[in-house]
C-alpha cells in the first residue's frame, strides 16, 4: 500500500475526497459519477471519495455501490427530531462513510463554531460515521502570524474527547481559507508546516502514537497541475478537492497522487 507510516508501522492509505459544494443535483451526480467511477475503481493505491449534495447521495450510491466511498457535506449531531433542514448521522448510514464537518463555508456562511463542530464530530463516531474535520486560517491571520494560534484553537475545540482507539478513523483537512476557491493554493511547505502543527495539537491530546494513523490531507485550490508537490510531502495524505472534483481532472488528481505516494 502506498502513504506514509502511521501507527504501529502501518501505513496511511492516502485519500482524495471531492466536495462538491452546492452542485449536481441527482441526475448530474449520477451521470458525473457513472463517467469517472471505472477510473476511479482503477486507482485502488488511494482512498476516493465523492462528496455529493445531500438530496443527491442517494442516486449516486445507486451507481457506485460501495465500489467508491461517499461522503456527506454536514450533518447535524441529533439522530432525529424537530430540527427542520437538517440531515441526521443516522440518515446517512449506510449511504456514506465519510462526513465533512467544519468546512470553512459552513462555519463562515452559517456561523459554525468549534463547539457545534465537536459535537458533529462525535456523533459521527457514535454512528459509525468518519468525519473529515476542516481547519483552516484566514488570510488576516496569516499575515499577522496567527495562524499557529489560530489552528491550535480550532484543532482543540473541534477535535477534543474523540475515542482514541478510533482515532486512525479520523481525517483532517487543512484548508487555509485564502486558498478556497481562489485559485491561489499554498505552497507545499507551508502546508506540510501547519499539518505537522496539527499532528503536534492532537499528539497532546491523544498521543503521539495514536495520531501517527490520523490522516491529514491538504485543501484549497488543488489541481492536477499542482497536486504532485502536495503528494510528494510525506507528512501530507491527500487531498480535499473543491472545484477541480466537478470535473474529470479529479481523476487526474487520483492517478497523480498514487503515482507520487507510490
Ligand atoms: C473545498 O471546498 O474544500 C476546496 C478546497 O475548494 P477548492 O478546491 O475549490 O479550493
Amino acid at each position: 500500500m502506498s502513504g506514509a507510516t502511521g501507527a504501529n508501522g502501518a501505513r496511511r492509505k492516502p485519500i482524495v475526497a471531492g466536495n462538491w459544494k452546492m452542485n449536481y443535483g441527482p441526475t448530474e451526480g449520477r451521470e458525473f459519477a457513472e463517467s469517472i467511477l471505472g477510473d476511479l475503481i482503477a486507482i485502488p493505491q488511494v482512498e476516493s471519495v465523492l462528496c455529493p449534495p445531500a438530496i443527491t447521495l442517494t442516486a449516486v450510491h445507486a451507481v457506485t455501490d460501495g465500489a467508491v466511498k461517499l461522503g456527506a457535506q454536514n450533518m447535524y449531531f441529533e439522530a432525529r427530531g424537530a430540527y427542520t433542514g437538517e440531515i441526521s448521522p443516522t440518515m446517512l448510514q449506510g449511504l456514506c462513510t465519510y462526513v465533512i464537518l467544519g468546512h470553512s463555508e459552513r462555519r463562515g456562511y452559517f456561523g459554525e463554531t468549534d463547539e457545534l463542530v465537536n459535537r458533529k464530530a462525535k456523533a459521527a463516531f457514535e454512528y459509525g460515521l468518519r468525519p473529515i474535520v476542516c481547519v483552516g486560517e484566514r488570510l488576516e491571520d496569516r499575515d499577522a502570524n496567527l495562524t499557529e494560534r489560530f489552528i491550535t484553537t480550532q484543532v482543540k475545540g473541534s477535535l477534543g474527547g474523540l475515542p482514541a482507539e478510533r482515532l486512525s478513523e479520523l481525517v483532517v483537512a487543512y484548508e487555509p481559507i485564502w486558498a478556497i476557491g481562489t485559485g491561489r493554493a499554498a505552497t507545499a511547505q507551508d502546508a506540510a508546516d501547519v499539518v505537522s502543527l496539527i499532528r503536534a495539537q492532537l499528539a497532546e491530546l491523544y498521543g503521539a502514537e495514536v495520531v501517527a494513523g490520523v490522516r491529514v490531507q491538504y485543501g484549497g485550490s488543488v489541481t492536477s497541475a499542482n497536486i504532485a508537490e502536495f503528494a510528494a510531502n510525506p507528512a501530507i495524505d491527500g487531498a480535499l478537492v473543491g472545484g477541480a472534483s466537478l470535473t474529470p481532472d479529479f481523476v487526474a488528481i487520483v492517478q497523480c497522487v498514487a503515482e507520487v505516494k507510490g
